[in-house]
């Protein structure tokens, strides 16, 4: 295959970087080179931010609320139309089984713009009349909003930010992560295809300290929804302050399974082994800390055991891979890193730890076996780290208490999952748990009207629904004096 040119999205079309680098977009699984990709700096950022301000004094500006939603539910269609076309891109950059992102990836990123389409039509706008005056609260636009999203989920959290953005009618300058740029650039093509103004929706490709961080930075933005890890979300938190402008912030995350002795045993080990390698473990909710009670952990362990032994780790367009391949070489290395690492504080692997024996093209591919350790104290490093991998330890507890103190001594706190038929036991845990979403004998239901987002290292602020209207706009108070009373 011949690779591909990504350019910039800026002001209606494609762009070249105004250095005229590049970067290479590289196949995880195979090392085929996908794509030379526009390598942008702060001149694209200015370039594009421009574009935004343009935008929003020209056609963008002037849309109403009605127009967004079609400009939306129109790139949901054409979207739906090239699904199997995002899907392989998406699989391709990524590593991900083509299948999972059929099922996922790509439904999820039609939904978001379905679904911000239809709250932002449905959003009121609040009043609070007085004896002698009305108040009522309209909502307006940022302006120009950065938006810094991540390799795991790239179109599926792109349009979560995305269509949120512009049905409030804001500019948008996505800067996706270099890994996995091509379907930032496809949603630019469709908004473009279905109507969306010259300037409304920008694209910005290259790396986080030269494109991201000059962005976050940016005098004339006006919002910053940043979905990554929490060591570049503190950065950009830093660089974003000084202009005083909107910061959501959704990070990393070492999420708890809590498993009771009192579950359905068979659909909890079928929750834990989902939870923990859904996308080789790289969603920020996955649940790499496994805690059972300790009458059931052995039980429950083999249980695990059995159901990852079955999982097969290839193809990522192979539709019986159930694993794919990691982001990386370089990320490999940092999982196997956290694997020697739980040999020396005393874990035991129980499935996995390897690399599998795969073909060519395969056989350089950034694979690793799914993994459950054992034996470790659950406050060591292993335990506590977010490892971001197909890797999940397994931790005994005695009772609710200590599962609690388990479950909330991490520097974490973005989501837990438990298993439980106990409802008294659900509800009460459930309000001890320091996470900002708690699953009761599931995991990754999703419902989009629902707040998302974390405590503590996992973030500031909310998305989801009105949370995310809320965020993407700025509350206008008009007091209408009624005059005097007659
Ligand atoms: P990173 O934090 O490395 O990168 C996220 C994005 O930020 C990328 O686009 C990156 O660009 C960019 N970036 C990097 N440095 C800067 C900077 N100085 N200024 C502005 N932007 C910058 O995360 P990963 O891409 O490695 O994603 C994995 C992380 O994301 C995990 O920690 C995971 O938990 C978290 N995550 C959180 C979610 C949540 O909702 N809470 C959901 C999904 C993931 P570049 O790629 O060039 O580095």
């Amino acid at each position: 295959m011949t690779p591909a040119r990504v350019l910039h999205f800026i002001d209606g079309g494609p762009a070249e970087a105004a250095s005229g680098a590049s970067f290479e977009d590289r196949d995880p699984a195979t090392g085929e080179l996908l794509a030379h990709v526009a390598r942008g700096d702060a001149a694209d950022v200015d370039r594009a931010v421009d574009a935004g301000h343009r935008a929003l004094a020209g056609a963008w500006g002037a849309t109403s609320v009605d127009e967004r939603a079609a400009l939306l539910e129109r790139t949901a269609a054409l979207l739906e139309a090239r699904a199997d076309e995002a899907a392989l891109l998406e699989s391709e950059d990524s590593g991900k089984p083509l299948a999972l992102a059929r099922r996922l990836d790509i439904p999820r990123a039609i939904a978001n713009l379905r679904f911000f389409a239809q709250a932002v039509r449905q959003a009121g706008a609040p009043c609070h009349p007085m004896a002698d005056a009305l108040n009522y609260t309209v909502r307006k636009p940022l302006g120009v909003v950065a938006l810094i999203t991540p390799w795991n989920l790239p179109l599926y959290l792109l349009t979560w930010k995305a269509a949120p953005a512009l049905a409030m009618g804001n500019a948008v300058v996505a800067k996706p992560s270099e890994l996995t740029p091509r379907t930032a650039s496809l949603l630019a093509e469709l908004l473009t295809e279905a109507g969306a103004p010259s300037g409304a929706f920008n694209v910005v490709h290259g790396f986080g300290a030269e494109a991201g961080e000059p962005l976050c930075a940016h005098a004339g933005v006006r919002g910053v929804s940043f979905t990554g890890g929490t060591a570049t979300g503190a950065r950009v938190a830093q660089v974003a302050a000084p202009g005083f402008k909107k910061l959501s912030l959704e990070l990393g995350g070492k999420n708890a399974t809590l498993v009771f002795a009192d579950a359905d045993l068979e659909a909890a080990a079928d929750g834990a082994v989902r939870a923990a390698f859904t996308n080789q473990g790289q969603i920020c909710l996955c649940g790499s800390r496994v805690l059972v009670e300790a009458s059931i952990h052995d039980r429950f362990l083999d249980a695990m055991v059995a159901r990852v032994a079955r999982l097969r780790t290839g193809d990522p367009r192979d539709p019986a891979s159930d694993l794919g391949a990691l982001i990386s070489h370089a990320h490999r290395d940092k999982v196997e890193g956290y694997l020697r690492l739980a040999r020396e504080e005393g874990g035991t692997v129980r499935v996995g730890g390897g690399r599998p024996a795969l073909q060519p093209p395969l056989d350089g591919g950034a694979f690793l076996e799914p993994t459950l350790v054992s034996g470790l104290a659950p406050g060591c490093r292993t335990a506590t780290e977010e490892i971001f991998g197909p890797v999940a330890t397994v931790h005994p507890f005695t009772d609710e208490a200590e599962a609690l103190a388990m479950a909330n001594g991490v520097r974490y706190g973005l989501s837990a999952s438990l298993w439980t038929r106990d409802l008294a036991r659900a509800h009460r845990a459930a309000a001890r748990l320091d996470v900002g979403m708690v699953w009761v004998n599931t995991w990754l239901h999703r419902d989009l009207r629902v707040p998302f987002g974390g405590v503590k290292q996992s973030g500031v602020g909310r998305e989801g629904g009105g949370w995310s209207l809320e965020f993407f706009s700025e509350a206008v108070n008009v007091c209408v004096h009624l005059g005097e009373r007659s």
